[in-house]
């Protein structure tokens, strides 16, 4: 199924594969979520209301739910497999989860008094075991989640800051990720797009995140060390699952060893940093390295049976029939010599095929001289050809060997396999610390690269900014011409700025840079600026007028207003607000008013009071300044000379006074 496929060829490296399963409460629901390629196996409970956008940041492969859950109205983006009721009572579950970890109680894993998470996560065992041939090796520990602790980020917003793929190409090219994604393994690379779905309110964490990458932003030679390095280690946590899973190929064995090997090298890179979290994590597993350099030869046979894979020396059996076979393979290499030189016949050949085995061939013209003792077996258009009863012999005594060396082969691999999986746990922690290792040293790379800062984050009502820039838009413009811009917000006094200016002139850009700079910095990254103090956000959302996208039938009109009022009901205090063009989709008089009611709401209503930042063509807006004391008017200026506009990039105080 797809949520439960684990071919490489039809995953994606740098992607998590989840298959998630649904249970709907009264108002809430329990949502679990499992990628068997890579052990990771988590489930929360949350409000009704969150669950979407939960869903969207998971962007499951597949979602079960029980065939009596009522799912009209939701629009899943993921095949959905309905599973008997059966599988998601909360008894069944409830044991399911106790019997697949061998505990007593549910304490331990944080879900003991979520009985929807516990439903949910009871379900995807008992769904993995049914895919998976009754083993569910790979559900090796389960975490209970709060999205409390992370910004929510909804579709609208991830699609229109272009987080994971741009508009203009539909692909991961021109989106933020394609900027920052300079990980060197598919672990880093699969946990710095989790970072990046799930931004942090969690200060402490994040200044962790931040020294990490400060350290390595400030030592260049353990960074580069360190990434030349990882650009060596494979996909641990898939091939550890796969070895779990008795799926392994022997080459993926040996890249288990190369990785490693590598670790102890990786220590000594960070030995004097400041991560010691990762220090921790990353153990060296000299005993597997040992084992698997022991047993299996450094250039396996791609598959199994052939007599490549094991080491020689490795086991005495396996050694002694090699021998056999290759002795019987030598004596029938002189065979055919001896037998030319008894008939007289030069062209004599010795041959074998998978149907027939091995016979003596003779051309027609030969036939005379064939002598009394050889056995017609087959007759071809030119010739014959024969065996005799000492090639008889010695063809079950090859065949004998090479049916016994397969059988040792597989069993002896099998057995390594075991033993690797028997410490899988460690590896994957193992695997845990190199994806958090990538992820801090590309981000350093990043940083140095694009000369980003390390912005200071507070749980304070501000968000301050010189001189910052849109970190891919930075990227397509001529080198050194993009123009950096300040940004003042303050829920105390400059709460609500309206944007004012020409097409072109650049609003959208300012709009999204001061979005994607506090999204950077709660995720742990340093910014595109030349200093940030970010007062932590709940939620940026973001209404992005004049986007051609009517596919899900509605008028735009329709969208923009479901959409802002999404806003204006879900917005606190903490929370971004992005609003670019609002009231496009109806005529001039009725879009003012619409875009006027929305600004005066987000300024006066008393429980939203969320930073905004309003970029509009309607002019008349910047008089709203002079009424509404948090309102402050900028533009993004321009001059012309000769009749011809000239952008000059610049945010500045005040409003434009012509459309
Ligand atoms: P608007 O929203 O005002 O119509 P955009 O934000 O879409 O304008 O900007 C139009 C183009 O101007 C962008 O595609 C980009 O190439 C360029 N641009 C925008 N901001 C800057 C900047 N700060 N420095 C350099 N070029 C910019």
């Amino acid at each position: 199924t797809p949520g439960t496929v684990v071919e490489p060829g039809l995953l994606d490296s740098k992607t998590n594969n989840y298959l998630t399963s649904l249970v709907l409460g009264d108002d809430e629901v329990g949502i679990a979520y499992v990628d068997i390629t890579t052990s990771e196996f988590a489930t929360t409970q949350m409000p009704l209301s969150r669950a979407v956008t939960e869903l969207e940041r998971l962007k499951p492969s597949e979602i079960i739910a029980a065939e009596s859950a009522d799912l009209s109205g939701w629009e899943l983006k993921a095949p959905l497999t309905r599973l008997d009721d059966y599988h998601f009572e909360a008894e069944i579950t409830r044991q399911a989860l106790l019997d697949h970890f061998g505990v007593a109680t549910l304490d331990g894993y944080g879900c003991a008094r979520l009985p929807l998470a516990v439903r949910a996560a009871g379900a995807i065992v008992h769904y993995v075991r049914e895919t998976q041939k009754g083993s569910t090796g790979q559900l090796t520990g389960l975490t209970t989640y709060s999205t409390d602790s992370f910004m929510a980020l909804d579709m609208e917003t991830q699609s229109n800051l272009e987080l994971f793929r741009s508009h203009h190409s539909g692909a991961t090219d021109g989106s933020l990720l394609s900027v920052i994604d300079l990980t060197k393994t598919s672990m880093g690379g699969r946990l710095l797009k989790r970072w990046l779905s799930q931004p942090l309110l969690d200060i402490a964490e994040l200044v962790k995140r931040q020294d990490a990458i400060e350290w390595f932003h400030a030592n260049t030679l353990p960074r580069t060390q360190a990434i030349a390095l990882l650009s060596k280690i494979s996909d641990l946590e898939r091939l550890i699952n796969r070895v779990k899973s008795n799926i392994a190929h022997p080459r993926e064995l040996v890249a288990v060893r190369h990785s490693l090997e590598l670790i102890p090298e990786l220590i000594k890179t960070i030995e004097s940093s400041p991560l010691d979290r990762t220090k921790e994590g990353l153990k060296p597993r000299p005993d597997v390295v040992a084992l698997i350099a022991q047993s299996i030869a450094d250039e396996p046979a791609a598959s199994l049976g052939e007599g490549n894979v094991i080491r020689k020396g490795f086991s005495e059996e396996l050694d002694k029939f090699r021998l056999a076979s290759q002795d019987a393979r030598q004596y029938l290499a002189n065979l055919e010599r001896q037998e030319q030189e008894k008939t007289g016949i030069r062209s004599l050949k010795l041959g074998y095929n998978r149907v027939f085995g091995y016979y003596i061939e003779v051309s027609k013209a030969n036939l005379p001289q064939v002598p009394e003792s050889y056995i017609r077996k087959q007759t071809l258009t030119n010739g014959e050809r024969y065996f005799t009863p000492e090639l008889k012999e010695y063809e079950s005594l090859i065949l004998n060997a090479r049916d016994r060396i397969a059988e040792l082969e597989t069993s002896l691999f099998q057995r390594v396999c075991q033993q690797v999986a028997a410490v899988s746990e460690p590896i994957l922690s193992l695997a845990g610390a190199l994806a958090n290792l990538d992820v801090f040293s590309s981000l350093a790379e990043v940083a140095v690269r694009q000369s980003y800062v390390r912005p200071e984050l507070n749980a304070g009502k501000e968000i301050a900014i010189t001189g910052g820039r849109h970190p891919v838009v930075e990227q397509t413009v001529t080198a050194g011409s993009f123009v950096p811009n300040d940004t003042f917000l303050s829920n105390e006094d400059a709460q609500l700025i309206i944007l004012t200016g020409p097409n072109m002139a650049g609003k959208s850009t300012y709009l999204k840079q001061v979005a994607l700079i506090v999204l950077m910095a709660q995720i742990g990254s340093f910014v595109p600026a030349a200093s940030a103090t970010i007062g932590l956000v709940d939620r940026i959302f973001t209404r992005i007028g004049a986007r051609e996208d009517l596919s899900a039938g509605q008028s735009t009109f329709m969208m923009e207003m479901v959409e802002t009022a999404n806003i204006l009901n879900n917005a606190t205090p903490r929370s971004l607000i992005i609003l670019d063009e609002i009231g496009r989709g109806t005529s001039t008089y009725d879009g003012l008013a619409i875009a006027r009611a929305v600004a005066e709401y987000i300024h006066n209503y008393s429980g939203l009071g969320a930073k905004t930042l309003f970029a509009t063509h309607y002019h008349e807006l910047v008089e709203l300044a002079g009424v509404l004391p948090r309102v402050k008017n900028f533009n993004v200026a321009v001059t012309e000379e000769g009749g011809e506009v000239i952008f000059l990039r610049k945010i500045v105080p005040g409003g434009v006074d012509k459309s």
